[in-house]
């Protein structure tokens, strides 16, 4: 049994925390949002009055928050109240150069820190087979990683700090551009006459085979479990793929990497987001695309 502080019990944080409760471990939390707060509490997390109230005692604390700014400003009011040589595990997306700025907070206070954002999405952290990438200290890694696996099935170690969130944003332009290609190639296919099922079980055995084809395919019928069944319910929002988007152009720019593809995705999905779709599943770009827009 580890005492856990956990900082951002939304729709990822709070299932998260309820799996390290059933785990064994006591867990202490606590959010911005009274609603996050009573879910997490029926789920068997104590909810603190204030961040440092939920970290005072903890061996391990755990964040997961929107954005880098959020990061930054949880970590300068929790390290004060932190134990020193604890561990403090961000597993939010942000932006590379935040991710390092937390770990220098966390040195200040001889805390260990990860930077071990997530891949899996709001089924994965329920259902505790989330992936997680991990940059920071390899003692870090090895202090974290039993807890890791008790909120996934996964967890890599990717290098030093802020390896973590290079590998997701890396991954995730992959992601987006490849599901874009995926959409485009069955909107061609439709205008050539040639049925979905037909590109699927060529395009899934031959050379055009990627995860967004194969487990997420954009468009109704060859597989039965994508969002394309379900009205592009999410899954993974285009909204969180804008995020992720927006954070790989920032870190191409900062790094000097030529990235035309990241960036043409990114202002395909910014264009579908401002339409109102922020909502609805990534994969949901295909109707985007078929209705002439980019
Ligand atoms: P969310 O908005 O549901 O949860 C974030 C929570 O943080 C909210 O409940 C909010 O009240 C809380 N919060 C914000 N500032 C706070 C503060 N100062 N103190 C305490 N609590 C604060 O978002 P989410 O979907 O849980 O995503 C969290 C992170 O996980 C994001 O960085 C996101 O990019 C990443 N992520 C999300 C998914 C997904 O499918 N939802 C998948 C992978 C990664």
């Amino acid at each position: 049994m580890t005492n856990i502080g956990f900082i951002g019990l939304g729709n990822m944080g709070g299932p998260m925390a309820a799996n390290l409760v059933r785990a064994g471990h006591r867990v202490t939390g606590f959010d911005l949002s009274a609603q996050s707060c009573e879910a997490a509490r029926e789920a068997g997390v104590a909810i603190a009055a204030d961040a440092p109230g939920a970290v005072a005692e903890a061996e391990v604390v755990i964040t997961m928050l929107p954005a880098g700014r959020h990061v930054i400003e949880v970590f300068g009011t929790i390290l004060p109240a932190m134990r020193d040589g604890a561990l403090v595990i961000d597993c939010s997306t942000i932006d590379v150069d935040s991710a390092r700025k937390a770990h220098e907070i966390a040195a200040q206070k001889n805390c260990f820190s990860l930077d071990a954002p997530v891949s899996g999405g709001v089924g994965g952290a329920q259902a505790a087979t989330l992936t997680f990438m991990a940059g920071g200290a390899t003692e870090a890694f090895a202090k974290a990683e039993p807890i890791l696996l008790q909120m996934g099935r996964k967890a890599v170690h990717c290098g030093a700090a802020g390896a973590g969130q290079a590998a997701k944003i890396c991954n995730n332009m992959i992601l987006g551009i490849s599901m874009i290609g995926v959409a485009e190639a069955f909107v061609l296919a439709e205008k050539l006459g040639l049925s979905h099922q037909a590109l699927f079980d060529v395009a899934s055995t031959s050379s055009g085979q990627c995860w967004s084809l194969t487990t997420y395919c954009p468009v109704p019928g060859p597989v039965p479990t994508s969002p394309a069944n379900n009205d592009y319910k999410p899954g993974f929002a285009a909204g969180l793929m804008l995020k992720d988007l927006g954070l790989a152009q920032e870190a191409a720019q900062t790094s000097g990497a030529v990235t035309p593809l990241g960036e043409h995705a990114r202002a395909i999905y910014e264009h579908f987001n401002a339409q109102g779709f922020a909502d609805k599943d990534f994969s949901a770009i295909v109707e985007h695309l078929r209705a002439g827009r980019d």
